[in-house]
């Protein structure tokens, strides 16, 4: 597993990320790794140059020759995570981990467990470290991947939500219950 050689706070903390990440996505044998990211591999690319002890994940058959499909919703995905970036410091972890995230969530287990991280408490992290409103807007620490749709139903003005109240749901533990 690669180590963190000279990088501190943030750059490490995203390289752990980018470990797990890329773990999971090269076992991933069903598709090429650039599909499993949802990463172009000129992304991929820039990606492994910044984090070149990365580099040795890439499966010996290579990358891939690209992102491979979107699902309808994953532009929107990216644009939700990407409209909600931190504007003060834009970093290329922001967008290839909006990519990243997006396609993830197309998975069937738990956003984290998708990703591949070790906890729902490593993707927190990462969504406070880059996307700041979207941490905030999340201060009751609903299940990532219901948050994020259903900021996608806000945007286009519609719900799905048996209720208007999270507190008088019936779903209520769908969204907020434990991710394990
Ligand atoms: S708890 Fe109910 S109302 Fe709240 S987001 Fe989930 S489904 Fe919608």
């Amino acid at each position: 597993m690669p180590d963190g050689g000279c990088l501190t706070g943030t750059g490490s903390l995203d390289l752990a990320v980018f470990t797990r990440v890329m773990a999971r996505a090269g076992a991933d044998r069903s598709r090429p790794l650039c599909h499993t990211l949802g990463l172009s591999p000129e992304a991929l690319g820039a990606l492994l140059r910044r984090y070149p002890m990365l580099a040795p994940m890439v499966p010996p058959g290579g990358p891939g020759a690209d992102a491979g499909p979107d699902t309808p919703e994953e532009p929107d995905l990216r644009a939700l995570l990407l409209d909600h970036a931190n504007q003060t410091e834009p970093l290329p972890e922001t967008g290839w981990l909006a990519a990243i995230v997006a396609r993830a969530c197309q998975g069937s287990h738990h956003l984290w467990q998708d990703l591949g991280l070790a906890h729902r408490g490593q993707l927190s992290a990462l969504i406070d470290r880059h996307f700041v409103p979207l941490a905030q807007a999340n201060h009751r620490d609903m299940k990532w991947k219901k948050f994020f749709y259903r900021c996608l139903c806000e945007r286009e003005g519609i719900s799905f939500c048996p209720s208007p109240q999270c507190d008088a749901c019936p779903d209520h533990r769908n969204c907020f219950g434990a991710e394990v």
